[in-house]
């Protein structure tokens, strides 16, 4: 169990002690959160704007504190400095639009930062690059000398997760990682994702207010509604509270709503057709049988 949310209480306006003692309370941006990240599972963060998601991943590396609760990660107090920067190479968080954060000329350099900053030798850089554009499938020899800004934004963004991934992490922490790509790239790099985990076995935690995009890789979904978790589950649990999640503005998969919508015709599915290869095999074999 690498990450260990314990009653978790943040504001971002702590109140003066006179305050405190009108016995007013302050405003949370997140309020009583516990749950564990898993080693090796793929669990999405949900939540409409102003739910928290952003406030929770900026307490997976330490950069904000708990105003209450603790986060532990490998069972140590992420609020200790020193464990903090050990975690920062373990826990590897990709906000959302990396690509803004490239810099350097060549993509070589770009994604030597974090290791060259590590005091790797020369050698060892190189081999951390390599093995980075690797996972990222951007062939070593045809990108190393390239300039970031001359690539597609799939690829830019390949690069931004590249300069990331070279820092070794065991968990990979992705905010909103397909905002803002065309629905070919965005399709891409959601199989690109899933490869990640799968082929390569990194934890991952997605944020994302797409339930489509969860439906098809989560193994496990965590809802945020106004700083608490509304619901937790694995996605067919999560998505059979239909009312709960339109009240929160977030709805179900479009494979899901169609299901639903198709037994109100009559059509004989079960519940938990949430993405569109389970629903589409669903209807093969009912049209098989028939
Ligand atoms: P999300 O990422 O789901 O959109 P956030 O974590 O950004 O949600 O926001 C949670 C709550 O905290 C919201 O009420 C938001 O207005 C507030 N908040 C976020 N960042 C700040 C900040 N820097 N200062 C004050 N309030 C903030």
């Amino acid at each position: 169990m690498a990450l260990v949310f314990e009653h978790v209480s943040y504001t971002y306006a702590p109140l003066t002690k006179r305050q405190v003692k009108e016995g007013q309370s302050p405003l949370w941006a997140l309020n009583d959160i516990s749950f564990s990240i898993e080693d090796g599972e793929f669990l999405a963060i949900a939540g409409h704007t102003g739910s928290g998601k952003s406030t929770l991943v900026l307490h997976l590396n330490g950069v904000l504190e708990p105003t209450k609760g603790r986060v532990l990660w490998n069972g140590q107090d992420l609020s200790d400095k020193k464990v903090a920067n050990l975690a920062r190479g373990d826990i590897g968080i990709v906000f959302q639009y990396p690509e803004h954060q490239l810099f350097a000329a060549t993509v070589y350099e770009d994604v030597a930062f974090g290791p060259r900053n590590l005091g790797l030798s020369a050698e060892e850089v190189e081999a951390r690059v390599k093995a980075a554009l690797e996972l990222v499938e951007l062939d070593y020899e045809d990108f190393k000398d390239r300039s970031p800004f001359e690539l597609s934004g799939g690829q830019q963004r390949r690069v931004a997760f590249a300069g990331v991934l070279a820092m070794k992490p065991t968990t990979l922490v992705l905010d909103e990682p397909v905002a803002g790509l065309d629905p070919a790239s965005r399709n891409d790099f959601l199989a690109f994702i899933d490869r990640l985990h799968k082929k390569h076995g990194i934890t991952l935690v997605m944020v994302s207010h797409n339930m489509n995009d969860i439906a098809r890789l989560a193994d496990r979904v965590l809802v945020l509604d106004r700083g608490e978790i509304a619901l937790a589950g694995t996605p067919e649990e999560v998505f059979s509270h239909a009312i709960e999640l339109r009240e929160i503005g977030l709805g179900v998969p479009h494979a899901q709503r169609m299901a639903n919508e198709l037994r109100e015709l009559g059509v004989p599915l079960e519940e938990g057709l949430y993405s569109p290869e389970s629903l589409a095999d669903r209807l093969a074999m009912l049209l098989e049988n028939r």
